[in-house]
């Protein structure tokens, strides 16, 4: 488990992630884009009953959970890969880092 590390100055307090890429190693979080929450879309491509509302409540509504959230981060300034893994909302601890790619590709569309 990789843990944040807070950095302490007077008046502020900054933050900086440590996050675990399974090929680099725990990278500071300024190397990385964050892909987001790493959600299943409910499919709603083939449906002809799916409203805008369906689409909106998909797309924008989250949970917003306190605790483990599975996440997906795209390693710009190292590998170069996406990963996913999971981060404590609250504690900002990192916890199974995995390659993402299997993960990454169920969250796009199929093309038909
Ligand atoms: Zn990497």
């Amino acid at each position: 488990m990789t843990t944040a590390v807070l950095a302490l100055t007077p008046g502020s307090i900054d933050v900086m992630l440590l996050i675990p890429c399974p090929w680099c190693g725990p990278r500071d979080q300024c190397e990385f884009d964050y892909g987001g929450a790493n959600v299943k879309f409910p499919d709603l491509r083939h449906s002809p009953e799916t409203s805008i509302d369906d689409w909106h409540k998909a797309v924008h509504l989250r949970e917003n959970a306190k605790g483990e959230i599975r996440e997906i981060w795209y390693h710009r300034s190292g590998c170069e890969r996406w990963i996913s893994t999971t981060r404590n909302s609250l504690t900002h601890e990192f916890s199974e880092p995995s390659a993402g790619d299997e993960e990454e590709s169920s969250r796009n569309c199929d093309a038909d």
